[in-house]
């Protein structure tokens, strides 16, 4: 029966889902406090530049086409994908980084020539990755999380011990030299925590890193936005910017209307893909399934120091995304996980996306995001952001041999209180909530509320988790869950 679904938020596991809750044939409405849609994935302009405001790594493409192909349609109807090659680059020190190219075996010969028998044992390493990537992403990360029988199966009882040991001794095991080591742990930092908290099996993140590559939608990932919101209108979805909820009712137990900007509006059900903690909030006390305490100690991703940079003239020696791994992660991780402040020398990552797209800088300028992963709920003062910019500029300079300073057009920045602000988000996270063995599946907050009836939420701090590709993934998940509840 085609019921009222009124949806909160306008992420990518919003927008996912409202598509397909249209293509079930429900009445689609989408509320988005802000002016834009997009939530973490929205977009800036300015003067000229273009930057995307969250998202710039384009991952596990198969999840794309997949989430399309169910609405018989290809990205390539919506957006120009471009592989990136290289891939990316990581610097070590002073003129010293490693290119990570487009391709397997030529990422296997770079390793080689780091660390001799590396190559042999990144073959073997990526062939374990790739499996787990087919019983992961294509099969797995589809459950809804409602029982942990969906996690056995005939090929994870053969994988257990996968659970429990965790990846960066499973690759400390394998490789000595640091840098490989860094570079292989870097994939799984997407998943939210440490790779000393991180269980092997999610050595799938490695396969998406070196097996599948690294993209880049044309005009930037928020091309993906304006691809799933065109989708969405095609299926029906109406949207509404600047439309603030500021209640979720609830009567006879079960969530019968939405207070947005004042107004009162009825839904046969409700769904939230704003953090789960903020959409909580919206409930009277008694019908919130999480408490305080249960969120003070679950284990969030990080937070960011974001920079979005015009420089006036091109930037040597870097690639469309470059990692600076030259002060030591371990150090960095303990100020993000175990004792959060900020971090003294921080590691930081940088994109320049007009290296690749044309139509994101004006001619002969370099368009600059520099991201520096912090824990959520630190201090954020505009001296601290000043502060860490002059360390990191400083530092990328130094590192690449090269005066940018002088050749800054204007600088942005976005930190944890923004993140509070724009999103509503818990702390300020960036990412959600993490992906450790403990807040995995049907660990997590659940897509149904426990306690609520015709309420649901999607999104990073649910199933199956942070990035696009999961909040693609969430978005069909709880659309299933609907449905079947009906
Ligand atoms: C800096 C940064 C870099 C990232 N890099 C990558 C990357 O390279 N690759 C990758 O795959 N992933 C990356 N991610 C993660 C990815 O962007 C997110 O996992 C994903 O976009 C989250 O989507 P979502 O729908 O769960 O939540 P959100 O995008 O946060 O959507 C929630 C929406 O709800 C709205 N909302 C909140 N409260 C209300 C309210 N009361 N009323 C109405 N609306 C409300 C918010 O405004 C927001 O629009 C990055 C994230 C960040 C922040």
């Amino acid at each position: 029966m085609r019921k009222q679904i009124k949806i909160i938020g306008s992420g990518f596991s919003s927008l996912a889902a409202a598509c397909y809750l249209a293509q079930q044939g429900h009445e689609v409405t989408v509320y988005e406090k802000n002016d834009t849609i997009g939530g973490r994935a929205r977009q800036l302009k300015k003067d000229g530049f273009v930057f995307d405001i969250g998202p710039t790594w384009y991952w596990m493409p198969d999840v794309f086409e997949r989430f399309f192909a169910d609405f018989g349609k290809k990205p390539a109807d919506y957006y120009d994908l471009i592989k990136l090659s290289p891939a990316y680059q990581v610097y070590f020190g002073i003129n010293e980084f490693v290119t990570i190219s487009d391709n397997l075996p030529e990422i296997i010969r770079t390793f080689e020539g780091i660390e001799r028998g590396s190559g042999g044992q990144l073959a073997h390493f990526m062939k374990e990755a790739q499996s787990n990537y087919n019983i992961a992403i294509k099969d797995l990360v589809y459950r809804p999380g409602v029982s942990p029988l969906e996690l056995v199966t005939v090929e994870t009882a053969m994988k257990v011990n996968q659970f429990f040991g965790n990846i960066s001794k499973d690759i400390r095991r394998k490789f000595k030299n640091t840098k490989l080591v860094q570079i292989l742990e870097f994939p799984v930092l997407f998943l939210g925590a440490k790779p000393s908290d991180t269980p092997s099996f999610y050595s799938f993140m490695n396969y998406a890193d070196f097996g599948l590559g690294t993209w880049h939608p044309k005009n930037g990932m928020y091309s993906v936005i304006l691809a799933i919101e065109k989708l969405a209108l095609e299926l029906g979805v109406t949207i509404k910017t600047k439309s603030n909820i500021e209640k979720i009712i609830v009567e006879q137990g079960a969530a019968t209307a939405l207070i947005v900007n004042g107004e009162r509006i009825n839904g046969d059900i409700i769904l939230s893909g704003a953090d789960y903690h903020h959409s909580e909030s919206l409930l009277d006390k008694t019908y919130r399934a999480y408490s305080e305490k249960y969120w003070e100690k679950s284990t969030f991703a990080p937070s960011s120091l974001l920079f979005y940079v015009g420089f006036d003239k091109k930037i040597e020696k870097v690639a469309h995304h470059t990692l600076f791994f030259d002060v030591d992660f371990d150090v960095h991780a303990e100020a993000i996980y175990d004792d959060p402040k900020w971090p003294d020398e921080p590691l930081f990552y940088a994109s320049f996306p007009s290296k690749t797209d044309r139509n994101v800088a004006p001619e002969g300028k370099e368009a600059g995001i520099f991201l520096i992963p912090l824990a959520p709920g630190l201090d954020d003062i505009p001296e601290l952001r000043e502060e860490y910019f002059e360390k990191i500029i400083t530092r990328f300079e130094k590192l690449t041999e090269q005066d940018v300073r002088n050749s800054i057009i204007f600088k942005e920045s976005f930190c944890v209180n923004d993140f509070i602000n724009d999103y509503n988000s818990y702390k300020g996270n960036a990412y959600g909530l993490a992906n450790t063995l403990l807040q995995t599946a049907f660990l997590r907050p659940k897509l149904k509320s426990k306690k609520v009836k015709n309420l649901f939420f999607t999104g990073q701090l649910t199933v199956p988790g942070p990035g696009v590709p999961p909040a693609l993934i969430s978005g069909k998940l709880v659309s299933e869950l609907i449905q079947k509840n009906l």
